[in-house]
């Protein structure tokens, strides 16, 4: 008998069992979900930690938490290491920060294949927690109607956004409302979809696979976008999605791409998408991310001071995801110090991921290049008073990205500008703010000058 038998990954998935029950859940989210177990050698654990904040925090902080429970679950006495890696439980990649612990062990765990899970709604994915504004309304509005009637109005539905903007949270919803009035549906990840597939071709049970899938009221299709490029899958996508189209099933679809831009997926499934209706979401504005925050503080029953919500909804724009995670970790560092929620407890708390330009220090002068650069429009252009469409839309950027980016005041703004006054700099930050909502060109410009001043 020895004690390496099992593998460090499962010891701590089972340790993690534990742990859950004995932290709040923003601090296991926070904290605790995304570490691994990597390796179980002579009396030694080692934990990855996905980022050296989160390991010193294990480590300062949960310590003597974390060895009682490991050693309930190894019957014997262990001593800790955290250390960085990746999700996977490998050496974080050169470019990642490393603290210098050592040299990585070249016999870590041996990876276990990921545990079978079937997709199941989630919870709190429901209507009633979907915070509406401009950003998502018509995507709502859709997905309102969809779930109230089924297969009757819009079929298939289409999602589509970005990363982290809601989609498979409308998905989830539309599920909740169909089940709750007794309809059956399916939900299923595009890759779990492919699996069962191509299992089913490989057991010769595609008949059984597809009575599978038609016997369902409602289809949910999460990312389909994944689709691209596995025609076999798109075979079998087809046959499934007409013989509940032509039966007024209810088809709903998302994808991190718009339709026109699937253009792998075979003509015939793109017009079929196209036939239905094609809705995105756009990045919320910034009411609608304190609005977010605030209804997640609620339901976690914390009091978050304004000035905090506003803090993180000015800094985290692009992923609603990240701007829920970046609340978690304030009020799990808060509530693992005992401190108050400040602003600056939650400029310690979100440092990996907020970072502004002032603090940085990025001269506004790099700003006004990266824009005109981006637009080609000369400095003096933009410092000037030309008028013509080109150069005032350069310009309105680079007041906005001086003040989101720099947090600069207005006036201050208006001295770089070549000597705007405070109403000409104000009226230009809300025309591109909301520009932004409604034009996807100009967004993904903004994106690109801000990766260009984030590698400086
Ligand atoms: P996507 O599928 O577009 O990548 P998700 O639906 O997974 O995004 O959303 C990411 C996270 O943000 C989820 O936790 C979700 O609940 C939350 N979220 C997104 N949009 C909203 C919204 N309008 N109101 C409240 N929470 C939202
Ligand atoms: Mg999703």
């Amino acid at each position: 008998m020895t004690t390496t038998v099992e593998h460090p990954r499962q010891i701590w998935d089972a340790a993690l069992g534990q742990l859950q029950l004995h932290v709040t859940r923003p601090n296991f989210e926070t904290w605790l979900k995304n570490t691994v177990g990597v390796a179980y050698r002579d009396g030694e654990f080692v934990v990855g930690a996905p980022n050296a904040f989160v390991a010193e925090m294990l480590e300062q902080r949960m310590y003597s938490l974390i060895s009682r429970t490991l050693e309930s679950v190894l019957k014997s006495e262990v001593e800790i290491r955290f250390e960085v890696t990746t999700p996977e439980g490998e050496p974080p990649a050169l470019h990642s920060v490393n603290d210098g612990h050592g040299e990585a062990d070249g016999t870590l765990a041996a990876v276990q294949p990921p545990a079978y899970r079937p997709a199941t709604l989630n919870a709190r994915y429901t209507f009633e927690r979907f915070v509406v504004g401009k950003s998502n309304e018509l995507a709502h509005a859709a997905a309102d109607a969809v779930s109230g009637r089924p297969g009757e109005l819009y079929n298939p539905l289409v999602l589509y956004s970005d990363v982290g903007l809601g989609k498979t949270h409308l998905m989830h919803a539309i599920g909740h409302r169909a089940t709750s009035r007794g309809m059956s549906l399916i939900y299923s990840t595009t890759e779990e979809f492919t699996n069962s597939y191509i299992k089913a071709i490989r057991e010769g049970s595609t008949d059984e696979f597809r009575e599978r899938y038609r016997s369902a009221d409602l289809l949910l299709l999460d990312d389909v976008q994944f689709l691209i490029g596995k025609e076999q899958t798109q075979e079998g996508f087809f046959h499934t999605f007409n013989a509940l189209h032509m039966t007024n099933r209810q088809i709903v679809l998302t994808s991190d791409r718009p339709v026109s831009a699937l253009t792998l997926l075979e003509d015939r499934i793109q017009s079929r998408l196209a036939g239905g209706l094609v809705v995105d979401i756009q990045p919320p504005d910034v009411e609608t991310r304190i609005a977010i925050l605030r209804a997640k503080a609620e339901e976690m029953r914390q009091d978050v001071p304004d000035p905090v919500l506003q803090f993180l909804a000015e800094r985290i724009h692009k992923n609603i995801r990240e701007l829920e995670g970046s609340l978690n970790k304030v009020v799990a560092l808060a509530d693992l110090t005992g401190a108050a929620v400040s602003i600056e407890l939650t400029r310690q708390a979100v440092a990996d991921v907020v970072e502004t330009a002032a603090e940085r220090k990025i001269p506004d002068t790099a700003v006004v290049e990266a824009v005109s650069s981006h637009f080609g429009v000369p400095v003096e252009a933009i410092k000037g008073r030309k008028r013509d469409k080109r150069t005032a839309q350069a310009r309105q950027v680079a007041m906005y990205l001086l003040r989101e980016e720099s947090q600069l005041g207005l006036s201050t703004i208006g001295k770089i500008l070549g000597g705007k006054n405070h109403n000409t700099i104000m009226h230009g930050c809300d025309r591109i703010a909301n520009q932004l909502n409604v034009d996807p060109q100009l967004r993904r410009r903004l994106i690109n000058i801000r990766e260009s001043l984030s590698a400086h």
